[in-house]
C-alpha cells in the first residue's frame, strides 16, 4: 500500500503539478515526499492523490495539490526562511513548507482542526512547526517579522496587519476577492514599498476574522 502510495504521488507530481508548470524543484521533491494521504480523512485516503481539493470537516477543504504547490513556489522559499501560515486546516500545506523553510508557524481558528493537525505534526515529527489555535488575521506580532506569509482561505481585502508582518524582502501570497471566487495575490516588500502581482482566479473557503469576514 505505501509503495502504490508512493507511485500516485510521483504521478500527482508529473501529470498535475509538473505538466502545468510548476519548476521549483525543491517545491516538487517537497510534493513528492510529503505523504498527502496522512492528512485526510480515512474515508478519502484513496482519493488523496487525486487532482481536487477533499472535505477536511467542519465545512473546510483541503486545497486541490496543484494550489498548494503554486502558492508554495510564488512564496519562493529559502531554507533559511520564517513563515507564517494562516488556515491550518489538514496541515498538509504546513507539512510542505516545513521541508522547505527553517521554521513554520501555523495559525487555525477552528479547535477540532488545529488539535487533529497537531496531532499529526507530533506523529510525523515536524519539529519545525508550531501552531496555534486563533484568529490568524491578527498574525503572530511576537514573532514578526516574517520572510514568507501564506494564507490559504480568502480574505475580502488584503489584510493590513498581516501586511505590516511581512519583513524587507518578504513574500505573501493569498486569495483576496469576493466570497465565491477571488484571485491569488502576491505582495513584496522591496526597499521602495510594496509590489502586487495578481496571479490570476482561484476558489477559496472564506477566511474569517477580525480582518478577512465577519464570523
Ligand atoms: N492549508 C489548508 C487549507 C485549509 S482551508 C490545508 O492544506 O488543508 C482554510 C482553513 O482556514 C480552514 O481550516 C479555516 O478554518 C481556516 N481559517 C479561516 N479563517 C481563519 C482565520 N481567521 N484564522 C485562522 N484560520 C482560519
Amino acid at each position: 500500500m505505501e509503495t502504490d502510495y508512493r507511485r500516485r504521488r510521483e504521478e500527482m507530481v508529473e501529470r498535475q503539478i509538473a505538466a502545468r508548470g510548476i519548476s521549483d524543484k525543491r517545491v516538487l521533491a517537497a510534493m513528492r515526499k510529503v505523504e498527502r494521504h496522512l492528512f485526510v480523512p480515512d474515508a478519502l485516503r484513496d482519493q488523496a492523490y487525486r487532482d481536487f481539493p477533499l472535505p477536511i470537516g467542519e465545512g473546510q477543504t483541503i486545497s486541490q495539490p496543484f494550489i498548494v504547490a503554486e502558492m508554495t513556489q510564488a512564496l519562493a522559499l529559502s531554507p533559511t526562511d520564517k513563515v507564517l501560515e494562516i488556515g491550518t486546516g489538514s496541515g498538509y500545506q504546513t507539512a510542505i513548507l516545513a521541508e522547505l523553510a527553517e521554521k513554520v508557524y501555523t495559525i487555525e481558528r477552528l479547535r477540532a482542526l488545529f488539535i487533529s493537525a497537531r496531532k499529526i505534526f507530533d506523529t510525523l515529527r515536524l519539529a519545525n512547526v508550531v501552531a496555534k489555535c486563533s484568529d490568524g488575521t491578527l498574525g503572530w506580532p511576537e514573532e514578526a517579522p516574517f520572510d514568507a506569509i501564506l494564507v490559504t482561505a480568502g480574505a475580502p481585502a488584503i489584510p493590513k496587519i498581516l501586511l505590516s508582518q511581512l519583513g524587507l524582502g518578504g513574500r505573501m501570497v493569498l486569495p483576496a476577492g469576493g466570497e465565491d471566487t477571488q484571485n491569488l495575490i502576491k505582495m513584496v516588500r522591496g526597499q521602495e514599498g510594496i509590489r502586487q502581482i495578481n496571479m490570476g482566479g482561484c476558489r477559496f473557503v472564506k477566511l474569517i476574522g477580525k480582518e478577512g469576514w465577519g464570523g
